[in-house]
């Protein structure tokens, strides 16, 4: 069985924990690997090693920190089909959507490699006589990463790329439940010329997380995870006087007008819902039917859902894979029986439907005539589970979506150009999509979660990710 070391200075360093947890194939419940909880005193040794690293490598010119960009973006190319298979074998979505993934991750690679364009500076000459003022962009030093085990791939690659592109140096706790593709990402980064101490990896679980935190040798924390972790992150490290971004949960309001592409809708909201298994940030939970458009799209919904195929994720035909634990399962159930209890109409049961019998497999759910005063509207249940509302107008639709304390993402289905510009103006989310079910900006433009589905200023990618990873110094010049 294989036990996970972290890797401090391109080292293998074996952890000093005594609690461990299981990494499963949720495809076949069995376990893969073992990793460790709670050595948090590898935090202190891999920043030590990231501050000896961060002199030199914040030295070294711009153009040869792209360069190893460019090299790491090759790699991740030439391994993109390894690199998907892995993140298959610990996540569980199929193989197409990891390829997809690992795709997205490229984008972040090829984002970052554009920084010398992207780093440059401003500079104003005479501002008085004889004296000038420039604008550089710096390097915060040490910077950490702790991440959610739903893109294992993607989501650490947000965040090193343009971090250490911009001269800092890098910690990262993966999520402990798909830690592995994190470890082949980090061999391809030195494979790529990434100096040792530059990108480092510390397992763990939260108190781990806690002496990220509180470390004064980190100066900036980026997260992603569930929306009371992110809160509890921003606070705390917020209060130890760290830069924070943190991306939190979700609830995604989805609204189809009368006059909507049926079939193409049907398409993009089974994909949103109950592609991943739900288990996306970006997943559709709540379809709003406005006006006459209720019946056929439930009734076009539930034959989508009973076709759906449901097996482990690199075998041919799988539409939707399992979920990440037994215990994550047990929780979706939950909200089924909480549907039930509260008055929903349960009109396809995923308990009922046919799926293998190993492994944390769970079909897909829909519920029809919600309200908002049930838990399946308001919670993030983040699971394969698509609850149907009625409203008369886009109005109320519009109004009804905007109870949501989250606000990551919105899509609206129509052929009206009138109601997808209402649409785009007045809903309270961060990613808007317009007859998309998916709407994740490509890497140069922010992944722009609002309300509770977002803490701190600056997000993820786009110039938002240089801003966030980079310190301004203004310098007065008297020649
Ligand atoms: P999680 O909050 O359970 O864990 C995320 C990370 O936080 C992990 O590394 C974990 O070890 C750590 N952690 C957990 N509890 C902690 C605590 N009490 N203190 C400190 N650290 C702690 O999230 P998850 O289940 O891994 O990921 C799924 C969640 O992430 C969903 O809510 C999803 O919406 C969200 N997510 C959001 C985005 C986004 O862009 N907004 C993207 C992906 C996932």
């Amino acid at each position: 069985m294989e036990t996970l070391s972290h890797v401090i200075d391109n080292q293998h360093v074996a952890a000093q924990a005594r609690e461990w947890d299981n990494i499963y194939n949720p495809a076949t419940g069995t376990v893969i690997a073992k990793v460790p909880l709670d050595d948090d005193q590898a935090v202190d040794q891999a920043v030590e090693a990231a501050r000896r690293a961060y002199f030199s490598w914040s030295e070294t010119p711009i153009l040869e920190r792209a360069r190893t960009m460019f090299r790491f973006r090759e790699l991740l190319t030439l391994h993109r089909e390894e690199v998907a298979a892995l993140v298959t074998r610990e996540h569980g979505k199929i193989f197409s959507d990891a390829y997809g993934e690992v795709g997205r991750a490229i984008e972040v690679v090829e984002l970052a490699a554009g920084a010398p364009s992207l780093l440059k500076g401003e500079w104003l000459p005479q501002v008085a006589h004889g004296i000038e003022t420039a604008l550089m962009r710096v390097p915060l030093g040490v910077v950490a990463g702790i991440t959610a085990f739903n893109f294992p791939a993607m989501i650490p690659l947000w965040m090193i790329p343009p971090a250490i592109v911009s001269g800092n140096t890098f910690i990262l706790k993966p999520s402990e439940r798909t830690p592995l593709t994190s470890m082949r990402l980090l061999e391809l980064l030195q494979e790529a010329g990434v100096p040792a101490g530059v990108v480092n990896i510390v397992h763990g679980g939260r108190r781990v997380a806690d002496r990220i935190l509180e470390h004064p040798g980190i100066q900036a924390v980026s997260f992603v995870g569930s929306q009371p972790v992110a809160e509890y992150i921003y606070r705390t490290a917020a209060a130890w006087g760290k830069r924070v971004q943190a991306l939190g949960g979700a609830k995604n309001f989805h609204v189809v007008m009368p006059d909507a592409d049926l079939s193409r809708t049907v398409e993009a909201l089974t994909s949103s819902a109950f592609g991943s298994a739900g288990e996306r940030c970006l997943a559709g939970s709540v379809v709003i039917a406005v006006g006459g458009a209720g019946d056929t799209l439930t009734e076009a919904m539930t034959a989508r859902a009973q076709q759906l195929q449901v097996g482990e994720g690199m075998q041919e035909g799988s539409e939707m894979g399992p979920l990440i634990r037994s215990e994550h399962r047990d929780r979706v159930i939950g909200y089924i029986e909480r549907g039930v209890t509260e008055g929903a109409s349960l009109v396809y049961d995923g308990r009922q439907h046919t799926v293998p019998r190993e492994g944390f497999f769970l079909g897909p759910t829909l519920f029809d005539n919600v309200t908002l005063n049930m838990a399946i509207a308001r919670e993030e249940i983040f699971g394969p589970v698509l609850s149907i509302m009625r409203e008369p107008t886009l109005e109320d639709a519009v109004r009804t979506a905007n109870m949501s304390r989250y606000g990551n993402t919105a899509s609206i289905y129509t052929q009206s150009g009138q109601a997808a510009q209402y649409f785009r103006d007045r809903i309270e989310a961060g990613m808007v999509g317009i007859n998309v079910g998916v709407p994740a900006p490509v890497a140069w433009f922010p992944f722009a979660g609002w309300k509770n589905s977002f803490y701190g200023d600056l997000h993820a990618t786009g110039m938002d990710a240089f801003w966030f990873y980079t310190e301004r110094r203004v310098v007065t010049t008297r020649w």
